[in-house]
């Protein structure tokens, strides 16, 4: 029995991500876009036309993370001109910092000068999150649940899901923001006692994604609390959601 066990273990090798800050993302994952100094202005033209949530804008050229559902329409039609990288470490706590511009091939960070002290020294050592699916798929809620599996095990930094926002430390958002969950999401964000945060994971809750001009989302909430993280992906990867709090906190 002990020597099946030795070999099963032997076959798997190690289970968990070892550093998750330093881990990397195979190729074909759809990471960070690189928009090419060479795409012409009829590829623009074509990529901004068959953007599906008007990720893509012009004057001047851009893609916006917050909108982007990752289908990858944009790389077909510009022949690669635009791409996407493995480069997973999406997160900013600017809204304007998930919009990326032609030619600009460098990491998106967390700008520490705009992040309250109150942050750095409440939770930098220890966070509790309470996650509010309003009017998400699952798909986000299902990578938020793997940051707490033996491969992620987002827990080894204190950061833990709680179930009840009154043991919570700051809500973690996913889903548009359905008018059926707009009021309970507000309710659950008054049950956290203060200092708070907020985190927006995922493209739905940052921007409402495909469903953006739904009549049915109500999404005042997002005007009246402002966001301390933005977490792109469609859904978010654990290490794109992991490294952002990381950072957020003043972690090393
Ligand atoms: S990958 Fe993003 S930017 Fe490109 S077409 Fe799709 S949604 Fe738009």
């Amino acid at each position: 029995m002990a020597l099946n066990f030795i070999s099963i273990f032997r076959r798997h090798g190690r289970q968990y991500v070892k550093d998750l800050r330093k881990a990397v993302i195979p190729e074909g994952f759809r990471g960070r876009p690189v928009i090419s100094m060479e795409i012409t202005p009829a590829e623009e033209k074509v990529a901004e036309m068959l953007c599906p949530t008007g990720a893509i804008t012009s004057g001047p050229f851009r893609l916006d993370l917050g909108k982007c559902e990752f289908c990858m329409e944009c790389c077909f039609a510009t022949a690669g001109k635009i791409r996407f990288t493995n480069d997973h470490r999406l997160a900013a706590n600017l809204r304007e910092g998930l919009l990326i511009r032609k030619g600009e091939d460098k990491t998106i960070r967390i700008n520490p000068e705009l992040v309250g002290k109150e942050i750095r020294s409440f939770f930098g050592h220890a966070l509790r999150l309470r996650q509010v699916s309003a009017g998400g798929d699952n798909s986000a809620e299902l990578e938020l649940n793997a940051c707490g599996n033996v491969n992620f095990d987002m827990g080894r930094y204190g950061i833990e899901f709680v179930a009840s926002p009154r043991h919570a430390d700051g809500l973690v958002i996913t889903g548009p923001i359905s008018g059926n969950m707009a009021e309970a999401l507000q309710i659950c964000y008054d049950a956290v006692p203060t200092p708070k945060i907020v985190i927006l994971a995922g493209t739905a809750a940052i921007s409402g994604g495909i469903f953006e001009n739904s009549p049915d989302l109500i999404r005042s909430f997002i005007g009246t609390v402002k966001p301390d993280l933005y977490v792109p992906g469609n859904p978010p990867h654990p290490l794109t959601f992991i490294n952002g709090v990381l950072d957020l906190t003043g972690r090393k």
